[in-house]
């Protein structure tokens, strides 16, 4: 069996996208493929095994029903509009429709130029697309929204950067590639037609249920997707995630997690701490995460004025919704904090007693996946390593106090909320110095400790002893706290 086309975007008008076709690599061979995500797209084994799928999945060839384009779109780079971006090394080889009837973008990431490129290569480096592959693919594992990863192989090639690396192709997978960016673009050219096509075409894809209804569809749109974003955003922060380049276009209005560049999971909380060595001013830290949730939100707002109203009259409509976001987000995140920690009420007390954690993690220099997950172990009584991970004994134990009667006192059913707290703290999460040590190892052709790394992190919240060196923090020798934009 193989992967079944179904392709709209190309139906759309042709100023949505370019048509290109892929550029063929010289060596084209297999790094990683994701088996279960192959069937679930109705892609099985055998067929994954070819030497056609291989072929396709480097650029040498075409899938049958496969029509390749590259997507016009917009964006907000740290704040600054660039308006026409698109994709400049990524292809879309059309929209497949799996054996669910479920409907996903297959696209190409670093398989050659497009009309996109602005003087760019088309190309990504092994490094980079194997980061993509194993964090996102860890994100899917932790229950995160994210764009997926089915398969990376290596061109054969060198490409250029500051030095001459590996070069290699990503397959990508998303319920759609629409951006806040891509709205963006048409409203640049003030293209109102184009705008309600793509209110539609998100409604259909991403919030069905909110297809038909009261008032403006793009009201409706810009409701759910700042639902998913305040979603999103506190999934993230929940585990310590930091993205690293929220720009405009690598916000998905399917609320998944779009674009792994220069992204990773906090070690120590330091909420202040962000990764990307070319974001100088930290606009993309930790904690400013939801501030910019809010931001491109209001980008997206601004898109879709013209579909709303005349003049004052959208602004009115689209402010108040806009002015949502933050109890949205601090809903979504608070509800998080609840479950960590074991409880069910949501409530002034919960608030207090998490921000008193969280202030005690900050002053401590607590390690934010193994304190979280020592206080699952402690509640299930499996451990007694809690206190060594704060720094002020008495202040810690009074915490604890706290804690403990809030724990007892829950109404819910106690192993209930256990289980829930071991599926909210996991033991292992991607971190960069294991990333980076992974990755280096596969440049150099062996790709055993990424595959080791990969299997680890697809089962995030369970135990396992033998790779207890995994969920370890860097030492500081290890301390690695840049990753560089992905190129
Ligand atoms: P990114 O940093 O991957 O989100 O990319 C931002 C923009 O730069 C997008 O329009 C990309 O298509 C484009 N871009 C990034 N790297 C390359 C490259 N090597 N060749 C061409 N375009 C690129
Ligand atoms: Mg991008």
């Amino acid at each position: 069996m193989a992967l079944s086309f179904d392709n709209r975007y190309v139906q759309l008008p042709g100023r949505f996208y370019e048509r290109v076709l892929p550029t063929p690599v010289s060596g084209p061979r297999w790094l990683a493929r994701n088996h279960d995500l192959g069937r679930e797209l109705g892609l099985d084994d055998e067929a994954f095994a070819s030497e056609a799928t291989l072929k396709a999945l480097a650029g040498n060839g075409l899938l049958p029903g496969s029509e390749p384009i590259a997507l016009a779109y917009a964006g907000h780079q740290f704040g600054g509009f660039v308006p026409r971006l698109g994709d400049g090394r990524a292809i879309l080889l059309g929209e497949v429709r799996g054996p669910s009837g479920a409907r996903v973008d297959v696209q190409l990431k670093g398989a050659g130029p497009t009309p996109f490129s602005r003087g760019g290569d088309g190309r990504a480096a092994l490094g980079p697309v194997l980061r993509e592959f194993l964090v996102s693919e860890a994100m899917h594992a932790l229950g995160v929204p994210t764009t997926r990863a089915l398969a990376a192989v290596a061109t054969g090639e060198r490409v250029y950067r500051d030095r001459a690396l590996a070069g290699a192709v990503l397959t990508r997978v998303a319920t759609s590639h629409l951006r806040v960016g891509t709205f963006a673009y048409f409203a640049a050219r003030r293209d109102d037609d184009a705008l309600a096509r793509l209110v539609d075409l998100g409604l259909e894809r991403h919030a069905p249920a909110a297809r038909h209804g009261d008032g403006p569809a793009a009201l409706r749109l810009f409701d759910a997707v700042l639902e998913g974003q305040a979603k999103l955003i506190a999934a993230w922060m929940s585990f310590g995630f930091v993205h690293g380049v929220m720009n405009t276009d690598n916000c998905a209005i399917s609320g998944e997690t779009l674009d792994y560049g220069p992204c990773a999971f906090l070690d120590d909380y330091i909420p202040s701490r962000h990764f990307s060595a070319i974001d100088h001013q930290g606009r993309y830290r930790y904690e400013n995460q939801p501030r910019i949730g809010s931001w491109n939100l209001a980008r997206f707002a601004e898109t879709l004025l013209p579909l709303v109203g005349e003049g004052d009259e959208a602004v009115k409509a689209l402010q108040p919704r806009l002015e949502q976001f933050s109890t949205r987000f601090e809903d979504h995140f608070t509800r998080r904090l609840a479950t960590k920690l074991g409880l069910t009420g949501v409530d002034d007390a919960l608030v207090d007693l998490a921000s008193e954690l969280l202030a005690m993690m900050t002053d401590g220099r607590s390690d934010f996946t193994l304190t979280f997950r020592a206080l699952y172990e402690h509640a299930a009584g499996l451990g007694a390593g809690l206190s060594a991970h704060f720094a002020d004994a008495p202040r810690f134990e009074a915490w604890q106090r706290r804690w403990r009667a809030a724990f007892d006192n829950d109404a819910a059913p106690r192993a209930e909320r256990v289980e829930a707290m071991r599926r909210a703290n996991p033991r292992f999460i991607a971190r960069n110095h294991r990333v980076e040590e992974a990755l280096s190892h596969a440049e150099e052709g062996n790709l055993g400790p990424f595959e080791r790394l990969a299997a680890v992190l697809a089962r995030p919240f369970d135990d396992q002893p033998e790779h207890d060196d995994l969920a370890a923090p860097p030492g500081s020798e290890q301390d690695e706290h840049r990753t560089f934009c992905g190129t």
